[in-house]
């Protein structure tokens, strides 16, 4: 496992796994990203986790650059995440009654954000939907706008135009979305506000809300120009539309009250989701509690859930935001600065086009010479470079996420260990970039 080594390309444990999983999950994965189509190959099943590493079936070991798509702030297995659920766990997992480490967790990201009154789910999909459905309750109107390259989860209305896997796929749309689901979602240009002003001249007495990602990072990153998030306020206010700020990403993991703490913003309603359960399924939404009143069992917009709040989440929640003190962001702050000195020295070495794109400390590299501003420009990338790259990186006991048009997350449980191995697998992936 020394750094600077290379693992070979076959990974014989994952394949004959992927094999059976193909047999009886509709390729071989839940959830599309993971099957590595994007890169090609064979997905590496894993099987444990440490600190910053991860282990898969082969043995081999990775640092890690998705902490699950964001949830892992403290790395794997921290042991304060684990004492928590084990903990939880062992007085019961479910209760379908309130219990008292749910009310913990809503005052817990209560204090860190701008919401009065929040709604625990179990996924961000659920917490955008829900999102919406109460916007719409709430204004009585039908329409929404989104932006191109935002993924918002894959609720009907919101997988237009959608990034992340939709992106890694190139597919516009999915099949299964009704004509007039989608003839409800409006897709703009991301940080285009002309276009926004034009849509409200246009249509706004029918616009419920705009929803957008608080920082894209399912294009790639692209960060909110100055002021973006601000003209969405004033423009949805302006004609009786809520703003939806999606924080799902971003939530916890670039500040402790999440993006809207760096840049604030005045949104009606906020979802949360990933590092607020701790690595366990749980998401939310929040606003105003005169807004959040609308909702059953106050108001009459429906919403709810068998497992929502469920006492494991909550726990493995409650511990990791404990941990998330002022240090702690600094760390990952200052841990991404690090990965991304060294991705940009190895690419610039090697005479690779790039730019990196970053949002707080999350972050990820475009292998393009143009500036990224919005989908277009992401769609600028040379996507057979990243591959190359990625597959590189791999070998060299790195694990990025497998598409181009992915964030890459740092935790706070990368050392110097990790970053070393990261260095040493650079010099290679960055000349099979070039090639
Ligand atoms: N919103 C954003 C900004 C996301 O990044 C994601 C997932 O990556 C979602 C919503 C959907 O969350 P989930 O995958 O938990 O349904």
């Amino acid at each position: 496992h020394a750094a600077g080594g290379r693992y070979p390309a076959d990974a014989p444990a994952s394949e004959a796994l992927f094999d059976r999983a193909r047999a009886i999950v509709p390729g071989g994965v839940n959830s599309p990203v993971r099957a590595f189509r994007a890169v090609g190959g064979t997905p590496r099943f894993m099987v444990r986790g440490e600190g910053p590493w991860l282990f898969d079936a082969d043995g081999r070991r990775y640092a890690d650059l998705v902490c699950s798509w964001g949830p892992l702030i403290h790395g794997h297995a921290h042991p304060e995440v684990v004492a928590a659920v084990q903990q939880a766990a062992a007085l019961g997992t479910s209760f379908g009654t309130p219990t008292p480490g749910e009310v913990e967790l809503a005052a817990e990201i209560v204090g860190r954000t701008p919401v009065e009154q929040v709604r625990l789910v179990n996924s961000g999909t659920e917490a955008t939907m829900s999102a919406i459905r109460l916007a719409r309750g709430v204004t009585g109107r039908s329409k929404i706008v989104k932006f191109a390259g935002c993924y918002h989860g894959h609720a009907d209305g919101l997988l237009a135009a959608a990034g992340s896997g939709v992106a890694t796929f190139g597919l516009p749309d999915s099949p299964g979305v009704t004509k007039a689901a989608a003839s409800e979602t409006i897709v703009l240009p991301y940080n285009d506000v002309a276009a926004v002003e034009a849509v409200f001249a246009a249509d706004g007495a029918e616009i419920a809300a705009v929803i957008t990602e608080a920082a894209a990072g399912n294009m790639g990153v692209v960060a909110p120009r100055d002021g973006f998030n601000q003209a969405l306020a004033r423009i949805t206010h302006a004609h009786g539309a809520l703003l939806i700020v999606d924080e799902v990403m971003t939530g916890f993991r670039v500040a402790p009250g999440g993006w809207l703490g760096l840049d604030p913003a005045d949104a009606d309603l906020v979802t949360y989701g990933k590092v607020m359960g701790g690595g366990l399924p749980a998401a939310a939404f929040g606003g105003r509690a005169e807004v959040m009143a609308h909702l059953a069992p106050a108001g009459p917009v429906y919403q709810a859930g068998t497992l929502s709040g469920n006492p494991l989440a909550c726990a493995a929640g409650l511990a990791s935001l404990r941990l998330a003190d002022a240090a702690l962001y600094r760390r990952l702050d200052e841990t991404a600065a690090t990965i991304q000195g060294l991705v940009t020295d190895a690419l610039s070495k090697a005479g690779v086009p790039h730019r990196v794109a970053t949002a707080g400390n999350m972050f990820s590299f475009f292998f393009t010479d143009a500036d990224v501003r919005d989908y277009d420009g992401a769609r600028t990338q040379d996507v057979a470079a990243f591959k190359a790259f990625f597959h590189a990186m791999l070998a060299g006991g790195v694990y990025l996420p497998p598409s181009a048009y992915e964030s890459w997350f740092v935790s706070a449980a990368i050392d110097d260990a990790a970053l070393e191995q990261i260095a040493a697998a650079l010099p290679a992936a960055a000349e099979e970039a070039a090639a």
